[in-house]
């Protein structure tokens, strides 16, 4: 008898302000249901993924104890509201993603208070809301984020956001875009903190269509699976007793015992 080789599930939260659909018609009309279940939506097509949609007016924001414990990755949309997320939420996601849960950031999030306290940066750019085209260039062919896209990505009509971009360096950059104004911009940058993984992803203006687009919906599920390590490790800093003799230790007596938490 063979054994399955069903790749287990990985649960996905999609965290979305919802904001900026209810408050403009424009962009009800694209997200009439908000961009977080459009973006659960697509991600519920493929059988291992199992997703959710949490949201800012929810109580605790939608991300209570029971619902990160039981994330593996955690999408990131916000963009009017960022001060309103409160800080003990943004420091359990944070301690979350150190313990190994993935973090996908998109668009106009690159200024929320996780990204900014996890990047430890600014995270500012220049943007311009025009008529530009967007062209995603691959510039990481190999990489698992960017399976199946081929050589770029082009969106007819998105906001431009552009460089310098308050970064550290990443870790892995994987997509760099060209806006017909011309300028260029890190669209698509990894990172490792602690024991998890972040993924930004630039693209995702309200006013557009973006996240109807099939190559960025096949790209922030590639990003779910990039960024999923199935970990959770809490590191609390053990006062541990050596493995072999030690000489003796004639100050032991003096020794600190406060803890390093
Ligand atoms: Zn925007």
């Amino acid at each position: 008898m063979i054994a399955s080789t069903a790749p287990p599930t990985i649960r996905v939260t999609v965290w979305n302000e919802f904001r900026h659909e209810r408050a403009n018609p424009r962009v009800a009309a694209i997200y009439p249901q908000g961009m977080h279940q459009t973006i659960a939506d697509a991600l519920g097509r493929d059988a291992d993924l199992s997703v959710r949609t949490a949201t800012l007016d929810e109580p605790e924001h939608g991300l209570t104890d029971a619902v990160l414990e039981q994330t593996d990755v955690l999408i990131w949309w916000g963009h009017m509201a960022h001060a309103e997320v409160a800080d003990a939420v943004v420091a359990k996601v944070r301690r979350r993603v150190h313990e190994g849960m993935g973090l996908i950031v998109l668009h106009s999030a690159h200024y929320s208070k996780i990204f900014k306290s996890l990047m430890g940066d600014t995270c500012s750019l220049s943007w311009r809301e025009a008529s530009d085209k967007e062209r995603l260039w691959v510039v990481c062919p190999g990489h698992p984020i960017v399976r199946g896209i081929g050589p770029f990505i082009e969106l007819p009509v998105e906001e431009m956001y552009g460089e310098p971009f308050g970064i550290p360096t990443p870790d892995e950059l994987v997509f760099i875009s060209w806006f017909t104004g011309g300028e260029v911009f890190r669209s698509g940058a990894t990172w490792r903190r602690g024991h998890g993984r972040v993924f930004y992803f630039r693209p995702g203006h309200e006013t557009y269509p973006t996240y109807h687009n099939p190559q960025i919906q096949q790209v922030i599920a590639n990003g779910v699976r990039w960024a999923h390590t199935g970990l959770r490790i809490q590191d609390d800093a053990p006062n541990v007793a050596a493995l072999e003799p030690l000489p003796a230790d004639p100050d032991a007596a003096h020794r600190s015992t406060v803890s390093h938490v």
